[in-house]
């Protein structure tokens, strides 16, 4: 290949987005990754990932949303395979909790549709759940879930097609920026130089973007899959995703469509680590018994055979919203931290930002809020 106009260092849920938008706008595009395609070591893996538009995070990420359900539509179409399964999402709790006012008022704002079912209406519309009686229920159609490693791939495969480059097994140790671009070096004494870089590095963001003074937390996650024998729990049967904001935290999961069964996790919480590439991947007793007991509690008919457990990281930033936005010491390269654990479903338009950034220099993309300045400006957020 001629010396690339772009490079895109990280080849996970967002750089594999990033690296076909890049492709598909014509670009010598190289894309490098230190682990094979679709690999578990990051924060890509694990089967599915929620997606949904009303949402409780914050309204201003649902223009974001509406954009990244057309594209991943189009990425389907582009690849010809399912990736996206809209069985709508169950979300429950208090209604003065986060998730149930927040969900009220990203749909409200912004014109999402949500249906309310009280205590008494989810019952017998989904007899494999437990409400309290002072529980609301936000049911969300359009709601669903990604096949997340399917989604990487696919993202790769249609990038590819449009004449991307990739290497995988490197490791970028550093990118220098110079008069007439920026220069990535690899762990194998390689040196790629480009016009302009995209950085998507995950839980390594630490590693190549240390120098934003945004301090970036990893956690360590964890995913269970559980059998289940009652029907209820069934996606054939209409059971869908669920997300619960119940005492103990919040808590989520998918409908059984093949073996494995249920899969749960709690999304609050999580032990914080120091170097992603040295995780356990043992389950964990405490997070075990907190999802055990979320689930006798609130799903008390899923069976207690476990099928799979998996370990996966959150890379939280200060105030748990994305940081996306151009490098302040080099414009010419783009970057996408901080995802802090609900990222993946924006994977297929933070592509298009990233590209939008690294390329023009801006994006028509609604994306002020997630721009660095809000720790810039705020000097006691630094750390
Ligand atoms: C358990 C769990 C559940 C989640 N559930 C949801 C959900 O339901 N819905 C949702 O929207 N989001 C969810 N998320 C969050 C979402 O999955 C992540 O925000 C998203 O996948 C992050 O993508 P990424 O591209 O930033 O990171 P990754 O996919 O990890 O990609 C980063 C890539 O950069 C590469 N890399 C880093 N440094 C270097 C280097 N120096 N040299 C070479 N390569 C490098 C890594 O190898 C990796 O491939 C969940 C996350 C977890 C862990």
């Amino acid at each position: 290949m001629a010396q690339p106009e772009v490079i895109v260092l990280g080849l996970g849920g967002v750089g594999s987005a990033a690296l076909h938008h890049v492709a598909s706008r014509g670009k010598r595009v190289l894309g490098i990754d230190r682990f094979p395609d679709g690999h578990d070591r990051g924060s890509s893996h694990g089967q599915t990932r929620v997606i949904r538009q009303a949402y409780f995070e914050h309204p201003d990420y649902v223009p974001l949303l509406r954009e990244a359900y057309r594209w991943w539509h189009r990425l389907e179409a582009t690849v010809d395979e399912r990736l996206f399964h809209q069985v709508g999402l169950l979300q429950v709790g208090s209604p003065e909790g986060v998730v149930i006012s927040g969900v009220r008022q990203a749909a409200q704002t912004h014109g999402v549709e949500i249906e309310e079912l009280d205590a008494d209406a989810i019952r017998p519309r989904f007899p494999g759940v437990a409400v309290g009686a002072d529980d609301v229920g936000l049911f969300e159609p359009q709601a669903g879930y990604l096949m997340v490693e399917r989604c990487v791939h696919a993202h790769l495969r249609a990038a590819r097609q449009a004449g991307a480059q990739t290497l995988t097994d490197r490791q970028a140790v550093g990118w220098e920026s110079t008069p007439t671009g920026v220069v990535v070096r690899t762990d194998g004494g390689e040196t790629f130089c480009a016009d302009r870089l995209i950085l998507a590095p995950g839980a390594w963001a630490g590693d190549l973007l240390g120098d934003l003074g945004v301090q970036l937390r990893v956690l360590r996650k964890h995913l269970h899959w559980y059998a289940v024998d009652d029907s209820a729990y069934q996606q054939a049967n209409g059971f869908s995703t669920f997300m619960f904001e119940v005492p103990e935290g919040i808590f989520y999961g998918f409908p059984a469509f093949d073996s494995l069964g249920l899969k749960v996790a709690e999304h609050t919480g999580g032990e914080r680590i120091d170097d992603p590439l040295n995780v356990s991947r043992s389950p964990d007793p405490e997070d075990d018994r907190r999802v055990r007991d979320f689930l006798d509690c609130y799903l008390p008919y899923v069976g207690t055979e476990r099928t799979r457990h998996a370990t996966c990281l959150y890379t939280m930033s200060p105030d748990e919203h994305f940081l996306l936005d151009r490098h302040p010491r080099d414009e010419r390269v783009a970057f996408a931290a901080g995802l802090s654990g609900h990222g993946f479903k924006f994977a297929s338009v933070l592509g298009q930002a990233l590209a939008d950034l690294a390329i023009d220099g801006g994006s028509e993309l609604p994306i002020d809020f997630l721009s660095l300045r809000r720790f810039q400006d705020r000097s006691a957020v630094n750390v």
